[in-house]
């Protein structure tokens, strides 16, 4: 993909922090980490969304992820690395991998919100009905 900032990453037009990189996977320092470290891990391949990435390699890129969050954690000596996959920030798909620390000031999680009653229920059931 012409457009896409991950792509030309993967051709070398646009330099990276890389940290790791086999045959179908890149893994390398976000640019504008949350915390130092933050690292990103895409496959060689464009798929915008999680879902358009074969399963095979979805499964490699996770497994992969593991073994980071694991030498990441031992190398910045963070208490534990988050990993998230947001979405369409950058439409490659990619993992987000970011250490953490007891008092970084970030938030554990998102602002949450309350179901009204009865909706919990009618969501599930959205969702179970196709599953
Ligand atoms: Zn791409």
């Amino acid at each position: 993909m012409k457009n896409c900032i991950f792509c030309q990453i993967i051709a070398g037009i646009i330099p990276a922090e890389k940290i790791y990189e086999d045959e179908k996977i890149l893994a390398f320092l976000d640019i504008r980490p949350v915390n130092y470290g933050h690292t990103l891990i895409i496959p060689k391949t464009h798929h915008a969304l999680m879902t358009d990435v074969p399963d095979e390699l979805l499964k490699h890129c996770f497994v992969k992820a593991k073994e980071l969050m694991i030498k990441i954690k031992q190398a910045l000596e963070a208490d534990y690395v988050s990993v998230s996959v947001i979405g369409l920030d950058v439409p490659h798909f990619h993992i987000h991998l970011i250490p953490r620390y007891a008092n970084d000031g970030l938030p554990v999680f998102w602002p949450t919100k309350a179901y009204p009653e009865g909706e919990m229920k009618k969501t599930a059931e959205k969702i179970k009905k196709l599953t």
